[in-house]
């Protein structure tokens, strides 16, 4: 690949990173741009698939995350109301050696800390929200919101859900809100009491309760703090595009009827936020000329599956490979990067919304066993 490329990533997303970091281990000179001011540690947690762990092995990574998240030995699937086990899929050692790499479960905060090590220190700017992209053939400028503007051979638009890269490419439209909400909360462990949830737990409801469902996972190692996010439905998002503290006597009446060990963990949570559920539908390109899109930027997911970030990651991982295959022929290469990951991103889009998966006992395969850093290209 040509190493005198100069490469702008918009935002500095669990995408954006990652993509800088496989970038400048094969000598790029990357510019990451950030609109937030600064690091914020978002109070959440997160699942990273065996097909997250090869790609973070291959940035080098990997051992640091097993030293803080939690490698996950089962994940359990309960009826919402009797508690009656419908999977348990055992993880831990069978699923790493099945897909070469482990499942995990970490805090967010910790995994954005860990990827941003992995990019050269002053690589990220923060405070620098990008508004336009003009392209003139063989460099496109960057306008910021301060009037600021920086130049590139190609601009990786990794801004997210509301990407103002894709709106420059397709035009204004706002993400869909989907009917539901998702209710987060980071508690302490000790305050569970006797009580010793599985690794991970997903609580289903059915049609007639709006198949309002909850996960629960530990966030560490050590067992010390525990992690939900809920999915329940609300008709309306009136709060704008972030999220809002939860009222938590609306959280608990939506789990009304729920197994004791669910009503005990919303019992003892001391606050929650709320989050829109927001989707689109599959975009008629992912790139124009020098400028290319990954992760919710180009397919945003319902979080049912916890691989929205896996899928940008995999993004990452596989542009770079398309890159580094055709030199400076971005057209081909973005062209083989739309072909290589379309098919399975919208597969995985589909699954997300039908909201079933690990419900009943099934082969996880398909998802887990991806590599991004050696599937076959195109
Ligand atoms: P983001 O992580 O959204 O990053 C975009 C970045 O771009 C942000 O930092 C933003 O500030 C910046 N930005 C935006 N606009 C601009 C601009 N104009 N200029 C400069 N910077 C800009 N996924 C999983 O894999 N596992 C899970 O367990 C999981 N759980 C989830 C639970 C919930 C409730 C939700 C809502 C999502 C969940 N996801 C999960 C999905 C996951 O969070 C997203 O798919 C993932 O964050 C997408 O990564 P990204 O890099 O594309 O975008």
């Amino acid at each position: 690949m040509n190493s005198e490329l100069r490469i702008a990533v918009v935002g500095a997303g669990l995408g954006g990173i990652v993509v800088g970091a496989l970038l400048q281990q094969r000598g790029h000179d990357v510019r990451i741009y950030e609109q937030a001011p600064a690091f914020a540690r978002l109070g959440a947690g997160i699942n990273l698939g065996p097909n997250v762990m090869k790609v973070m092995r291959a940035i080098g990574v990997e051992r640091r995350l097993l030293d803080t998240g939690l490698r996950a030995k089962t994940w359990l699937s309960r009826d919402w109301d009797t508690g009656e086990v419908t999977f348990e899929y055992v993880m831990g050692d069978v699923a790493e050696a099945r897909f070469g790499a482990c499942y995990m479960v970490i805090h967010r905060g910790d995994f954005h800390e860990i990827l941003i090590e992995a990019v050269s220190p002053g690589t990220i700017e923060f405070g620098r929200q990008m508004t336009e992209l003009e392209q003139n053939g063989s460099v496109v400028r960057l306008g910021f919101e301060d009037g600021s503007r920086e130049d590139a051979d190609i601009v990786i638009g990794a801004d997210g859900i509301n990407s103002r890269a894709r709106e420059i490419l397709l035009g204004p439209e706002l993400a869909k809100y989907t009917g539901y909400v998702a209710h987060r909360s980071i508690i302490p462990a000790s305050l569970l009491g006797d009580f010793k949830p599985a690794d991970i737990t997903k609580w289903w409801s059915d049609d007639a309760h709006g198949d309002t469902h909850i996960v629960v996972y530990y966030l560490d190692r050590h067992y010390q703090e525990i992690y939900f996010v809920t999915g329940v439905p609300e008709p309306d998002w009136d709060f704008g595009l972030s999220y809002v503290d939860a009222d938590l006597d609306e959280l608990r009446s939506a789990f009304t009827g729920f197994h004791p060990e669910v009503q005990h963990l919303l019992e003892i949570c001391p606050a929650a936020t709320k989050w829109p559920l927001l989707d689109r539908d599959p975009l008629p390109l992912w790139s124009q000329g020098r400028i290319v899109l990954l992760g919710d930027a180009c397919h945003p997911m319902k979080p049912h599956m916890g691989q929205g970030a896996a899928v940008a990651i995999e993004d990452a991982a596989i542009l770079v490979r398309c890159l580094e295959r055709n030199g400076a022929d971005f057209a081909t290469a973005f062209k083989l990067y739309e072909n290589s990951r379309k098919d399975r991103a919208s597969l995985i889009q589909e699954h997300s919304r039908r909201n079933k998966w690990l419900r009943y006992p099934m082969d996880p395969d398909w998802v887990f066993r991806y590599d991004a850093m050696e599937e076959k290209l195109g």
